[in-house]
């Protein structure tokens, strides 16, 4: 089986990385996700990464604690640059290019986010990845995802969770609840489903860009989801 996308922007939520203990990275997670990014980089596709910091810290449970909103989410996006930084090096220990581009200038560390550094760096064979989300507070990772996937053009918005698509209901409340295969933007708006969060859904909606969700946890799937034989929910514009 080919893929079919010429480009595509991967959401890899922080909480993917973290495996059963809910906190931090584990590395055989973060290795077994490096391979399978890896395998979508050799086959030719133009692939980046918007890695999210949901395993460290995000700005909203900051808050709760006490903490100034915006400096706890510059302490999340300070998070998905330690989560890019490590999947960096898991690809490249697998032997794939990988380019770390952050949305906030921190050049001792990576290289810094511009639509042309990032245009540059998506024509090159391997991965970009995507750190510090848009660079702004009050956003998340998903936002950054579709904003990035506007700006370089992607054929699709694929992001990892751990359900395996959109549900009719939550599946791990309802037994009856039921997968959609292929769901339309505005289907997706009355009947009140989550997919992405608002601006992100806005962003796709008004891009005509589609999304994929499906879950990372299945070793695999990320390539059967790409090839259009796995399991997962498609949101299409033309629908
Ligand atoms: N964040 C932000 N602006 C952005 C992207 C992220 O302020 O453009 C902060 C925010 O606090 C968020 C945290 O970084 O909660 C981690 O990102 P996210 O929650 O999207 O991570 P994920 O759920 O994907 O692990």
């Amino acid at each position: 089986m080919s893929i079919a996308y010429r480009r595509v922007i991967l959401k890899l939520s922080g909480e993917a990385l973290a495996g059963s203990q809910g906190y931090g990275i584990d590395p055989a997670i973060m290795g077994r996700i490096a391979g399978e990014i890896g395998q979508i980089a050799d086959k030719g596709v133009s692939l980046g990464v918007v890695v999210g910091g949901g395993n460290l810290f995000r700005g909203a449970w900051l808050e709760k604690q006490g903490t100034d909103r915006v400096v706890g989410d510059h302490m999340g996006m300070l998070a998905t640059v330690m989560n890019g930084l490590a999947l960096g090096e898991a690809l490249k220990a697998r032997g794939v290019n990988a380019t770390v581009l952050s949305a906030t200038p921190i050049p001792e560390v990576c290289e810094s986010f511009t639509q042309r550094t990032a245009l540059a760096a998506m024509e090159r064979p391997g991965v970009t990845v995507f750190v510090a989300g848009i660079g702004n507070p009050f956003l998340t990772t998903d936002t950054t995802a579709a904003m990035r996937a506007a700006e370089m053009s992607a054929d699709v918005i694929v992001k990892a969770t751990n359900v395996d698509g959109v549900y009719t209901a939550d599946p791990r409340k309802d037994p009856m609840a039921r997968r959609y295969d292929r769901i339309s933007f505005d289907e997706v708006i009355a009947k009140g489903l989550a997919v992405m969060d608002t601006a992100a859904f806005a962003l796709a909606r008004d891009n005509r860009i589609p999304i994929i969700i499906f879950s990372i946890h299945e070793p695999g799937a990320l390539q059967a989801v790409l090839e259009g034989t796995g399991v997962y929910t498609l949101v299409d514009p033309g629908a």
